[in-house]
């Protein structure tokens, strides 16, 4: 903590003076008594997520402005916020934004707000009025979606809606793009913001080629491969709904592009029975982007051997010439990890493989430099001969 990492764990806790709810703001101590920090506390590992290192810091309406500001400040200085050709960005990264247990994303006129902290979700009221005031002419809608990330056992899932506004339009900007937002029954805050550069690169790399989007959820990187000229695109999720979604937002920008399908059918399955290298039909471009695979450390092992299995049948089965574009967003699979499982699965093909990107998160989903464990997703970009 005195190096600024914004969590205590339970097992670090000598005593707990008073019977603070789950939620409540707690004085941090050293066993000394000397201030440390003040922060949400709740039942779990993680027992204090740190709000402030200031003790004269208080945590109330001016807190929630100023941190907000400062959040809307560095999508401002990125290019994001007030950009003509994208309204759709993560303003607030949990730690990243010195705000442990809560994200928000912007949707053109809409907020999604979700808590994954007790301690969060108590401050959701607060948070939405900061979020009026700091994002006054910019949204009207604030949506709060935490009935998934909060743990069950505090029993508090019952909270989602509109705390500001209602019924918005759900079309969303991104590079110029459009699309359809399901913030209410989508996953996640209904998008996923954090692959919007490595969308923009997969453009680059997309004419002429055949293109299967694995993992497509509501089609990011199909309707991308659209426009940089693919020659087909096909899409996979094994969600229906994820599946009806991406065929809506392909045919909002291409209405009546008979270059796109898509399939609600599980990944291995359709790797299994795809075309090969060797037939002209396969695929020349293939995306990669499950969900993750390791929620926790214990389920390093497999999420590993998932990655290697995964990536394996991409390169056996992608055309000679091929380009790979593989992710993981699993915080517990660190760089060298996943690196490792997709070496792994190359040398079990021995093709020749060259790494020509090495893709992360973008700037609107900022690392706290004393939080490494934000770093969540990575990916890479290979040319297979
Ligand atoms: N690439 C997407 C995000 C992917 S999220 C984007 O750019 O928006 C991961 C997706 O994998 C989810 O939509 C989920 O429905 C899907 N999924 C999970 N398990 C799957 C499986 N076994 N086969 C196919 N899709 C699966």
């Amino acid at each position: 903590m005195r190096r600024f990492h914004p969590w205590v764990f339970s097992g670090a806790i000598h005593h707990i003076e008073g019977q603070p709810a789950e939620g409540d703001v707690v004085r941090v101590v050293t066993s000394e008594g000397a201030f440390l920090a003040w922060g949400h506390v709740q039942i779990g590992s993680i027992a204090v997520r740190v709000l402030t290192f200031r003790e004269d810091e208080a945590i109330d309406a001016a807190f929630w402005r100023h941190r907000l500001r400062v959040a809307y400040d560095v999508r401002r200085s990125i290019g994001l916020a007030g950009s003509d050709h994208t309204n759709s960005y993560r303003l607030v990264h949990g730690e990243g934004d010195d705000l442990p247990g809560l994200i928000i994303d912007v949707y053109g006129s809409t907020a999604v707000v979700q808590a994954h902290s007790v301690g969060m979700h108590v401050s959701r009221f607060d948070i939405a009025d900061a979020l009026a005031e700091v994002l006054d002419g910019v949204i009207d809608n604030i949506y709060y979606k935490s009935e998934t990330t909060l743990p069950y056992k505090a029993g508090i899932r019952d909270g989602d809606g509109y705390l500001r506004g209602g019924a918005a339009d759900d079309i969303a900007l991104e590079n110029g793009l459009r699309f359809h937002v399901d913030w209410m029954g989508g996953q996640k805050t209904g998008f996923f913001v954090d692959q919007r550069d490595n969308r923009a690169l997969l453009e680059t790399y997309a004419r002429w080629r055949r293109v299967l989007n694995m993992f497509c959820y509501t089609g990011g990187f199909s309707f991308y491969a659209m426009r940089g000229g693919a020659a087909i695109v096909h899409s996979v999720d094994s969600s229906a709904r994820a599946i009806d979604i991406t065929r809506s937002n392909v045919a909002l920008n291409f209405p009546d592009d008979p270059r796109h399908t898509a399939f609600a059918e599980d990944a291995f399955k359709f790797l299994d029975t795809m075309p090969g290298a060797d037939d002209p039909d396969g695929y020349d471009l293939i995306i990669l982007d499950p969900p993750a695979f390791a929620k926790h450390r214990d389920a390093l092992h497999n999420a590993l051997q998932g990655y290697r299995r995964l990536n394996a049948k991409a390169f056996q089965k992608i055309r000679p010439g091929g380009i790979l574009f593989t992710f993981s967003c699993s915080q517990a699979v660190n760089k060298d990890q996943f690196r490792t499982a997709v070496f792994t699965a190359a040398a079990q093909s021995a093709r020749s493989v060259r790494i020509l990107h090495q893709l992360h998160q973008p700037a609107d989903h900022p690392i706290n430099i004393y939080h490494p464990e934000g770093e969540y997703l990575k990916g890479l970009v290979l040319y297979v001969e």
